[in-house]
């Protein structure tokens, strides 16, 4: 077997391992450049595959290699100098290989059975490890449905791969299982059915409708907070599948503690399973999906830009692929790729600026928004739960990130007396100490704060 036989060999092999779209972009351009002894030299075409496969596919290669010979017991990979002289001179794009229409209609017919969207599968899903336990979960969840993690909830902020993760659970069971019924149901649409099945006196039918459902997901469930009645039936839809050991899948912006007024029963059963949450991806892997999604669109774009949106679009998933959008609309128009002094006037809305620091009105607002409240509410002399944390957890981040002195922070709550601004701070301290979930709550809550 020659070196390149070798090679081949290997990259069969990794492909059953690793997804399509992560494969395409760490073995694109690959090979064995030398031999040294027990030693395998292997090119890689820049400085991230390097990283990246010394760091997240060694054991696996070596491995690999080591089966077909295991005179092989050690590898290097060396950035290809010929690769990557030629990013700079490869301003391509395809033109002939872009359908406008195909652009201007990325949208996939969806299933009217499942209401699932076909573009959400897992092979276009890049794994990082931002999302790498909720990913393993949901492939577990589709591989034995009802059997692995039931229920699984999947929780973290907009745009960050909830609704495509959860789809793609239910395409791969779909298409695994041809048997098994499938249905995704965004929760706003859920509330709605419930409104009106109760309305026509008809929630009977409606839960009939539901029980021959194997897979039921549910997108968004924080928007049940606050909605009794619905809650209440949904509640009794969950236990009528659970109980025949259905599986459930649901997504939510937060977890299932800091849903705010979400019935105690609710909150046990989305407690009672898997819970996992997907965060923000790193540089690294938003270079990959930028190169995934172009890779989707049959383009290509030179390096120097991928790596400037990668750099400066930091906000969310959704906001990197709008940024690639804008240029690739640029590009319909004008035909030309744009130069990095135009990327950077086209992607100016999208650019996480240096300067989005924390300031008193967003910490409210967050605060706020997160726990589905009005601003003013927080400023209520109430002792209500639902108020009273929120309110401590305001006053904690004012104290922790903006550094102001319990009396200030006493005079914006109204004059209280700063003892309470000095008991709720000690309080959330002590709690983050004792339980990791409020931890967990106020690193969402920052993330949205900085990020807003
Ligand atoms: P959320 O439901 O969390 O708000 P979405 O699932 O709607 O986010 O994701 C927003 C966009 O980003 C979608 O177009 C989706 O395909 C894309 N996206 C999110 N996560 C990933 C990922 N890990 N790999 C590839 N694309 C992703
Ligand atoms: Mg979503």
């Amino acid at each position: 077997m020659n070196n390149n036989e070798l090679w081949q060999s290997v990259l069969a092999q990794m492909q059953l391992y690793i997804s399509k779209a992560n494969f395409a972009t760490w073995f694109q351009n690959t090979e064995i450049f030398s031999r040294e002894n027990e030693r395998m030299v292997i090119s890689v075409p820049n400085a991230f595959s390097k990283e990246w496969l010394s760091n997240k596919y060694y054991k696996l290669i070596l491995k690999t290699m080591h089966d077909i010979d295991n005179t092989i017991k050690e590898l290097e990979f060396i950035i290809n100098p010929q690769s990557s002289k030629n990013l700079f001179v490869k301003k391509v794009i395809d033109l002939e290989k872009i359908n406008i229409d195909q652009l201007k209609f990325e949208e996939f017919k969806i299933n009217k059975e499942t209401n699932l969207n076909p573009r959400y599968v897992f092979e276009n899903f890049v794994v990082g490890s931002f999302n790498e336990l909720a990913h393993a979960a949901g492939l577990a969840a589709a591989e034995s449905p009802g059997v692995a993690y039931n229920p699984l909830f999947i929780y973290g902020g907009v745009g960050l791969g909830k609704t495509h993760l959860i789809q793609a659970i239910g395409n791969k069971i779909t298409n695994d299982f041809r048997k098994k019924r499938v249905k995704y149901i965004p929760s706003e649409k859920f509330v709605s059915n419930i409104i009106s099945a109760i309305r026509a006196k008809n929630m009977e039918s409606f839960k009939a409708s539901l029980s021959p459902i194997d897979v039921l997901i549910v997108d968004d469930v924080q928007f049940f907070a606050g909605k009794n009645k619905s809650q209440e039936e949904f509640f009794h839809i969950f236990n009528s599948l659970y109980e025949k050991n259905k599986q459930i899948i649901l997504s939510s912006d937060k977890p299932p503690n800091a849903i705010p007024e979400l019935e105690e029963r609710l909150r046990s059963r989305f407690e009672g399973g898997m819970i996992t949450d997907v965060s923000l991806p790193d540089y690294e892997t938003r270079l990959v999906i930028l190169k995934t999604k172009l890779q989707e669109k049959n383009l290509k774009l030179p390096e120097e830009i991928l790596e400037y949106i990668a750099s400066n679009v930091k906000k969310n998933i959704r906001e990197l692929e709008g940024a690639l959008n804008s240029l690739v609309i640029y590009y319909k128009i004008n035909n030309n790729i744009p130069d990095i002094e135009v990327v950077k006037k086209l992607l100016k809305g999208f650019v996480f600026s240096p300067f989005s620091v924390a300031n008193y009105k967003k910490i409210i607002e967050t605060v706020a928004k997160f726990y589905n409240l009005e601003e003013r509410s927080l400023f209520d002399k109430t002792r209500r739960k639902e108020i009273v944390k929120p309110r401590q957890i305001a006053m904690f981040l004012l104290r922790k990130e903006l550094k102001y002195s319990f009396p200030a922070i006493a005079r914006k709550f109204g004059g209280k007396d700063h003892t309470t601004v000095i008991y709720a701070y000690k309080k959330i301290l002590q709690e983050i100490e004792e339980n990791n979930k409020l931890t967990d709550e106020l690193n969402l809550i920052k993330q949205r704060v900085y990020s807003g």
